[in-house]
């Protein structure tokens, strides 16, 4: 046989191989990656998601955190995984923000992922510490101001939703804390209880629990509206506090080249997930909101996420913030 015959053949069988495993999917837990530490609002949304694409998959959904400052690692290590659909990623609007603070990303999100879908939207809240005597923001940030230089700030690193709303709090407020960085808010939140640092500003779906319990002091909502499962808790622009207003979204992503029937079925499995009523009432007990049904898809990600980073890039390079 020649050898570009026996070449073709080979090509052949190599993409009927493809197409058959591909039909089998899935046919073993499939590892989603969340690129921040366990316990923190991330974590909390991919593992009430991955219990219920797990049902309509037929597997377990198994939640990896790859935890970094900032978030960076989970994407690379997503984009470097074998396209077949056993290996996806959860991330947050750290998708959008971290091609404009990073001048070197191993990882371009407009072209080195196929997309799943939207998964929805959580507004933030700013929290303090439980010995933060001021009882509102009003109190919160005459104390603030007036002792900026001991005062000091958690967050998960560049790149972080809480990086950024506090870029745009500090922004607003006109001064500068010293940022004290984790690899997720899950643990800047266990210091933040503990007192070991000042305040903070993270996702409802890890703030609620803590605000209701009284583990924490709770200023403000960054949404425009007040937050169902919080109606005690001011918003921030209620408060006349304008310019610090951001709602983080997430969305399911898999590595460049994951063959089309596997992403049909995840597609599949996200928006029978979304139906789920358990998943619903735990995202609306966490104050997030679930993205409608035609925008859990591929096509409605890619467009959101580009209008994200046009969004947020000017922005960014306005505040001058980036990291190396
Ligand atoms: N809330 C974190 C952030 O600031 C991420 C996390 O720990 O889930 O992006």
């Amino acid at each position: 046989m020649s050898p570009i015959r026996a070449l073709g053949i080979a090509a052949v069988m190599a993409a009927f191989a493809t197409s058959a495993s591909a039909q089998q999917y899935p046919n073993r837990n499939i590892s989603m990656v969340v690129p921040f530490a366990a316990g923190g609002p991330t974590d909390t949304v991919a593992r009430v998601l991955g219990q219920a694409m797990g049902k309509p998959l037929g597997q377990t959904v198994i939640v990896e955190n790859r935890p970094s400052a900032g978030g960076i690692l989970g994407p690379e290590q997503v984009k470097n995984a074998k396209p077949d659909g056993y290996t996806i990623l959860i991330h947050h609007i750290g998708m959008a923000t971290t091609p404009t603070l990073y001048r070197q990303l191993r990882y371009n999100p407009l072209t080195d992922f196929e997309y799943i879908g939207l998964v929805n939207e959580v507004p933030m809240t700013i929290v303090a510490k439980p010995q933060m005597q001021a009882k509102n923001l009003q109190e919160f940030l005459e104390y603030a101001k007036k002792n900026k230089d001991k005062v000091n700030y958690a967050n998960a690193g560049v790149g972080a939703a809480s990086h950024l709303c506090g870029m745009l709090f500090m922004s607003a407020i006109q001064t500068d804390f010293q940022t004290i960085p984790y690899k997720g808010t899950g643990p800047a939140m266990n210091d933040l209880i503990g007192g070991q640092v000042d305040f903070m500003c993270d996702q409802t779906t890890s703030t609620t629990s803590h605000i209701k319990a009284g583990k924490v002091k709770a200023y403000g909502v960054t949404s425009a509206k007040r937050v169902a499962s919080l109606p005690d808790l001011p918003t921030l622009q209620e408060q006349g506090l304008k310019g610090a207003d951001v709602a983080i979204w997430h969305g399911l992503y898999a590595p460049k080249g994951t063959p089309k029937p596997v992403i049909d079925k995840l597609v599949s499995s996200l928006q029978e997930a979304m139906k789920d009523a358990t998943v619903n009432q735990r995202f609306t007990e966490l104050g997030a909101v679930s993205f409608p049904a035609d925008k859990q898809t591929p096509a409605a990600l890619q467009a959101h996420l580009k209008a994200e980073i046009d969004k947020w890039a000017p922005l960014i390079k306005k505040a001058g913030q980036y990291a190396d």
